[in-house]
């Protein structure tokens, strides 16, 4: 007796607009574009910073695409957002979702979304700060699309 393979691989639908990919055909979303450097404008060090984080996440966590948002950056595997990146002044904030609440620190703020999803901030002003235990929570956060 075999087992039938219960796991299909994942459907995405691309918005043909704005080309984001989501999970669910006409997703509704905001749809709109928003230029990766006009995050950035007058914000060298918020540039320096998700370049170090993204290429940390890129070698160390695995392969993920960006969406440019108006409001903040999304990084995305699979059409689920992992984290999302905010440029600051003086830095970067960037949020990620766990299914447990990270009690730390370096944690500047964290929300109940749901019974097991916590949403976590924090602040990034130097690329010291995005360490293992940075990259550690966002790996957690990036394999939480096989449970989305
Ligand atoms: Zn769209």
């Amino acid at each position: 007796m075999s087992k039938k393979e219960s796991k299909k691989p994942l459907k995405l639908w691309t918005c043909p607009k704005c080309e984001r990919m989501f999970r669910r055909k006409n997703q509704i979303h905001s749809c709109t574009k928003y230029p990766l450097e006009k995050h950035f404008e007058k914000k060298d060090l918020a540039e320096t910073l998700y370049n170090d984080l993204s290429s940390k996440v890129e070698n160390q966590i695995g392969s993920f695409y960006v969406e440019s948002l108006p409001c903040c950056i999304h990084l995305v595997t699979c059409a689920y957002t992992f984290a999302a990146v905010y440029a600051l002044r003086d830095g970067i904030k960037i949020h990620f979702t766990l299914d447990y609440e990270v009690v730390n620190d370096r944690i500047d703020k964290s929300s109940q979304m749901s019974k097991h999803r916590f949403l976590h901030s924090i602040d990034v002003k130097s690329d010291k700060e995005i360490d293992k235990e940075l990259i550690g929570w966002i790996k957690l956060a990036y394999n939480m699309k096989k449970q989305s």
